[in-house]
Protein backbone atom coordinates (compact mmCIF):
# COMPACT_ATOMS: atom_id res chain seq x y z
CA UNK A 1 0.00 0.00 0.00
CA UNK A 2 0.95 3.39 -0.91
CA UNK A 3 0.60 7.19 -0.77
CA UNK A 4 1.04 10.02 -2.70
CA UNK A 5 2.02 12.96 -0.41
CA UNK A 6 3.13 16.17 -2.32
CA UNK A 7 4.48 17.77 0.39
CA UNK A 8 5.67 17.41 4.34
CA UNK A 9 6.15 20.58 6.66
CA UNK A 10 8.30 19.92 9.62
CA UNK A 11 8.15 21.88 12.95
CA UNK A 12 4.43 23.39 11.70
CA UNK A 13 2.59 25.58 14.53
CA UNK A 14 -0.44 26.33 12.85
CA UNK A 15 -1.97 22.81 12.22
CA UNK A 16 -2.98 21.88 15.79
CA UNK A 17 -1.42 21.65 19.29
CA UNK A 18 2.34 21.93 19.74
CA UNK A 19 5.13 21.46 17.18
CA UNK A 20 3.87 19.11 14.32
CA UNK A 21 4.48 17.15 10.83
CA UNK A 22 2.16 17.95 8.40
CA UNK A 23 1.73 15.50 5.56
CA UNK A 24 -0.12 16.89 2.31
CA UNK A 25 -2.11 13.94 0.70
CA UNK A 26 -2.56 14.33 -3.03
CA UNK A 27 -5.41 14.61 -4.73
CA UNK A 28 -8.78 16.77 -3.81
CA UNK A 29 -12.44 16.33 -4.50
CA UNK A 30 -13.10 20.52 -4.20
CA UNK A 31 -11.49 23.37 -6.49
CA UNK A 32 -11.82 26.22 -4.10
CA UNK A 33 -11.21 29.10 -6.96
CA UNK A 34 -8.94 30.58 -3.80
CA UNK A 35 -6.91 27.65 -3.19
CA UNK A 36 -3.57 27.40 -1.97
CA UNK A 37 -2.13 24.68 -3.40
CA UNK A 38 -3.55 23.77 -6.63
CA UNK A 39 -1.09 21.20 -7.69
CA UNK A 40 -2.63 19.23 -5.16
CA UNK A 41 -5.75 18.90 -7.34
CA UNK A 42 -5.44 15.90 -8.59
CA UNK A 43 -4.91 12.57 -7.58
CA UNK A 44 -1.59 11.22 -9.16
CA UNK A 45 2.05 12.01 -9.75
CA UNK A 46 2.55 14.40 -12.44
CA UNK A 47 4.81 16.02 -14.00
CA UNK A 48 4.09 20.24 -14.21
CA UNK A 49 5.77 22.48 -16.58
CA UNK A 50 6.28 25.65 -15.17
CA UNK A 51 8.11 28.61 -16.47
CA UNK A 52 9.58 31.52 -14.48
CA UNK A 53 11.04 34.58 -15.39
CA UNK A 54 14.67 35.98 -14.64
CA UNK A 55 15.24 39.33 -16.03
CA UNK A 56 13.91 39.58 -19.73
CA UNK A 57 14.19 35.80 -20.13
CA UNK A 58 11.67 33.32 -19.60
CA UNK A 59 13.52 30.01 -18.04
CA UNK A 60 10.91 26.67 -18.27
CA UNK A 61 11.59 24.26 -15.45
CA UNK A 62 9.75 20.58 -15.53
CA UNK A 63 8.18 20.10 -11.73
CA UNK A 64 7.50 16.88 -10.34
CA UNK A 65 4.40 16.92 -7.99
CA UNK A 66 3.84 13.77 -5.91
CA UNK A 67 5.88 11.46 -4.19
CA UNK A 68 5.11 7.83 -3.54
CA UNK A 69 5.69 6.61 0.20
CA UNK A 70 4.71 2.96 1.72
CA UNK A 71 3.07 2.80 5.13
CA UNK A 72 7.02 2.16 6.83
CA UNK A 73 8.57 5.03 5.25
CA UNK A 74 5.70 7.49 6.23
CA UNK A 75 5.96 6.31 9.76
CA UNK A 76 9.53 6.84 9.63
CA UNK A 77 9.40 9.89 8.56
CA UNK A 78 6.77 11.28 11.57
CA UNK A 79 8.81 9.13 13.80
CA UNK A 80 11.85 11.46 13.19
CA UNK A 81 10.25 14.54 14.74
CA UNK A 82 8.78 12.24 18.12
CA UNK A 83 11.59 13.78 20.11
CA UNK A 84 9.20 17.40 19.16
CA UNK A 85 6.09 15.89 19.73
CA UNK A 86 7.30 14.78 22.84
CA UNK A 87 8.52 18.17 24.35
CA UNK A 88 5.99 20.55 22.65
CA UNK A 89 2.23 18.52 23.33
CA UNK A 90 2.71 17.92 19.31
CA UNK A 91 2.09 15.44 16.91
CA UNK A 92 1.45 14.73 13.15
CA UNK A 93 -1.37 16.60 10.87
CA UNK A 94 -2.90 15.16 8.05
CA UNK A 95 -3.85 17.47 5.29
CA UNK A 96 -3.77 17.95 1.44
CA UNK A 97 -5.51 18.28 -1.03
CA UNK A 98 -8.11 15.80 0.97
CA UNK A 99 -6.64 13.09 2.62
CA UNK A 100 -10.22 11.10 2.79
CA UNK A 101 -9.35 10.66 -0.96
CA UNK A 102 -6.97 7.89 -0.08
CA UNK A 103 -8.58 6.42 2.68
CA UNK A 104 -6.83 2.63 2.54
CA UNK A 105 -3.60 4.56 3.54
CA UNK A 106 -5.11 6.55 5.76
CA UNK A 107 -7.17 4.62 8.18
CA UNK A 108 -3.55 2.62 8.01
CA UNK A 109 -1.26 5.31 8.72
CA UNK A 110 -4.02 6.60 11.89
CA UNK A 111 -3.81 3.42 13.24
CA UNK A 112 -0.16 2.91 13.16
CA UNK A 113 -0.08 6.50 14.75
CA UNK A 114 -2.31 5.31 17.36
CA UNK A 115 -0.21 2.30 17.89
CA UNK A 116 2.68 4.48 18.59
CA UNK A 117 0.92 7.08 21.24
CA UNK A 118 1.47 9.93 18.50
CA UNK A 119 -1.07 12.71 18.53
CA UNK A 120 -3.05 12.57 15.30
CA UNK A 121 -5.23 15.62 13.23
CA UNK A 122 -7.26 15.34 10.17
CA UNK A 123 -7.59 18.68 7.99
CA UNK A 124 -9.84 17.76 6.15
CA UNK A 125 -12.74 19.39 3.80
CA UNK A 126 -14.78 16.68 5.16
CA UNK A 127 -16.03 16.25 1.92
CA UNK A 128 -16.48 12.27 1.79
CA UNK A 129 -19.41 9.34 2.48
CA UNK A 130 -20.12 8.45 6.40
CA UNK A 131 -19.06 5.27 5.50
CA UNK A 132 -15.08 6.90 5.40
CA UNK A 133 -15.83 8.95 8.17
CA UNK A 134 -16.49 5.80 10.38
CA UNK A 135 -12.94 4.54 9.19
CA UNK A 136 -11.16 6.90 10.37
CA UNK A 137 -13.46 8.83 13.53
CA UNK A 138 -11.75 6.13 16.13
CA UNK A 139 -8.37 6.86 14.87
CA UNK A 140 -8.50 10.88 14.76
CA UNK A 141 -7.52 13.23 18.03
CA UNK A 142 -8.76 16.45 16.45
CA UNK A 143 -10.34 17.21 13.14
CA UNK A 144 -9.36 20.29 11.65
CA UNK A 145 -12.52 21.20 9.85
CA UNK A 146 -13.03 23.22 6.91
CA UNK A 147 -16.12 25.18 6.74
CA UNK A 148 -16.40 27.30 3.44
CA UNK A 149 -20.25 28.67 2.90
CA UNK A 150 -23.30 27.69 4.47
CA UNK A 151 -25.37 28.24 1.18
CA UNK A 152 -25.63 25.72 -1.07
CA UNK A 153 -25.58 27.09 -4.51
CA UNK A 154 -22.62 29.41 -3.31
CA UNK A 155 -20.73 26.44 -2.19
CA UNK A 156 -21.23 24.63 -5.67
CA UNK A 157 -20.40 27.93 -7.82
CA UNK A 158 -17.29 28.81 -5.56
CA UNK A 159 -15.74 25.12 -4.56
CA UNK A 160 -17.57 22.82 -7.33
CA UNK A 161 -19.19 20.71 -4.51
CA UNK A 162 -22.39 20.81 -3.09
CA UNK A 163 -22.09 21.31 1.02
CA UNK A 164 -24.69 18.46 2.04
CA UNK A 165 -21.98 16.20 3.06
CA UNK A 166 -20.08 18.38 4.79
CA UNK A 167 -22.41 19.95 6.56
CA UNK A 168 -24.10 16.66 7.75
CA UNK A 169 -20.69 15.23 8.81
CA UNK A 170 -19.93 17.81 10.94
CA UNK A 171 -23.15 17.54 12.68
CA UNK A 172 -22.12 13.68 12.98
CA UNK A 173 -18.57 14.57 14.09
CA UNK A 174 -20.22 17.09 16.48
CA UNK A 175 -22.71 14.50 17.88
CA UNK A 176 -19.81 11.90 18.42
CA UNK A 177 -18.02 14.12 20.78
CA UNK A 178 -14.96 14.43 18.64
CA UNK A 179 -12.54 17.55 19.35
CA UNK A 180 -13.48 19.53 16.63
CA UNK A 181 -11.29 23.21 15.15
CA UNK A 182 -13.93 24.64 12.50
CA UNK A 183 -11.47 27.02 10.34
CA UNK A 184 -12.85 29.50 8.15
CA UNK A 185 -11.11 30.44 4.93
CA UNK A 186 -12.33 34.50 5.10
CA UNK A 187 -12.16 34.94 1.63
CA UNK A 188 -13.69 38.65 0.53
CA UNK A 189 -16.77 38.86 -2.03
CA UNK A 190 -16.96 34.71 -1.58
CA UNK A 191 -18.09 33.86 2.08
CA UNK A 192 -17.69 37.17 3.81
CA UNK A 193 -21.33 38.59 3.97
CA UNK A 194 -23.10 38.90 6.85
CA UNK A 195 -25.87 36.45 6.19
CA UNK A 196 -23.51 33.53 5.71
CA UNK A 197 -21.53 34.35 8.92
CA UNK A 198 -24.77 34.81 10.04
CA UNK A 199 -26.27 31.11 8.83
CA UNK A 200 -22.44 29.43 9.72
CA UNK A 201 -23.46 30.60 13.04
CA UNK A 202 -26.85 29.61 13.52
CA UNK A 203 -25.50 26.11 12.56
CA UNK A 204 -22.91 25.86 15.14
CA UNK A 205 -24.92 26.80 17.54
CA UNK A 206 -27.23 24.19 16.68
CA UNK A 207 -24.18 21.42 17.87
CA UNK A 208 -24.34 19.81 21.00
CA UNK A 209 -21.00 22.35 22.12
CA UNK A 210 -19.38 25.25 21.12
CA UNK A 211 -16.42 24.59 18.70
CA UNK A 212 -13.63 26.38 18.35
CA UNK A 213 -13.47 28.89 15.79
CA UNK A 214 -10.44 29.38 13.73
CA UNK A 215 -10.28 32.45 11.00
CA UNK A 216 -8.03 31.92 7.91
CA UNK A 217 -7.53 35.49 6.57
CA UNK A 218 -7.49 35.45 2.73
CA UNK A 219 -3.84 35.79 1.47
CA UNK A 220 -2.57 35.44 -2.08
CA UNK A 221 0.30 32.84 -1.82
CA UNK A 222 -1.60 30.41 -4.35
CA UNK A 223 -2.07 32.35 -6.98
CA UNK A 224 1.41 32.37 -8.17
CA UNK A 225 1.10 28.38 -8.44
CA UNK A 226 -1.46 29.23 -10.90
CA UNK A 227 0.71 30.92 -13.33
CA UNK A 228 3.71 28.19 -12.91
CA UNK A 229 1.71 25.68 -13.07
CA UNK A 230 -0.29 26.03 -15.90
CA UNK A 231 -3.69 25.49 -13.83
CA UNK A 232 -6.24 27.62 -14.80
CA UNK A 233 -7.25 30.62 -12.65
CA UNK A 234 -10.80 32.24 -11.87
CA UNK A 235 -9.95 34.00 -8.76
CA UNK A 236 -9.88 37.69 -9.25
CA UNK A 237 -6.96 40.13 -8.36
CA UNK A 238 -7.99 41.12 -4.92
CA UNK A 239 -5.32 41.83 -1.87
CA UNK A 240 -4.94 39.70 0.87
CA UNK A 241 -7.26 40.50 3.90
CA UNK A 242 -5.37 41.43 7.36
CA UNK A 243 -6.14 40.54 10.78
CA UNK A 244 -8.02 43.67 11.51
CA UNK A 245 -10.78 42.82 8.32
CA UNK A 246 -11.61 39.67 10.25
CA UNK A 247 -12.41 42.06 13.91
CA UNK A 248 -15.91 41.91 13.09
CA UNK A 249 -16.48 38.28 12.50
CA UNK A 250 -14.30 37.82 15.89
CA UNK A 251 -16.71 39.82 17.38
CA UNK A 252 -19.36 38.26 16.20
CA UNK A 253 -18.52 34.23 17.17
CA UNK A 254 -17.04 35.83 20.70
CA UNK A 255 -19.89 37.79 21.79
CA UNK A 256 -21.81 33.67 21.30
CA UNK A 257 -19.84 32.45 23.79
CA UNK A 258 -16.88 30.53 20.63
CA UNK A 259 -13.17 30.57 21.62
CA UNK A 260 -12.18 32.57 18.73
CA UNK A 261 -8.40 32.82 16.82
CA UNK A 262 -6.89 33.83 13.52
CA UNK A 263 -4.30 33.34 11.01
CA UNK A 264 -1.84 30.12 10.35
S1 LIG B 1 -10.17 22.09 -0.31
FE1 LIG B 1 -8.17 23.02 -0.02
S2 LIG B 1 -6.77 21.93 -1.42
FE2 LIG B 1 -8.89 21.47 -2.07
S3 LIG B 1 -9.32 22.97 -3.66
FE3 LIG B 1 -10.09 23.82 -1.71
S4 LIG B 1 -8.41 25.05 -0.91
FE4 LIG B 1 -7.55 23.71 -2.52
Amino acid sequence: MQAIVFDIKRYAVHDGPGIRTSIFFKGCPLRCVWCHNPESYKAGIESICSSNRMGDVKVADETEIGKTYSLDQLISEIENDQLFFDESGGGVTFSGGEPLMQIDFLEAILKACKEREIHTALDTTAYATKDKMDRIIDYVDLFLFDLKHMIAEDHIAHTGVSNKLILENLKYLAEKGKKIIIRFPMIPGFNDSEENINMMLDFLNQLPKKLEFHILPYHRTGQDKFRRFGIENNMPNIPSLMEEDTKWVQAIFRESGYKVSVGG
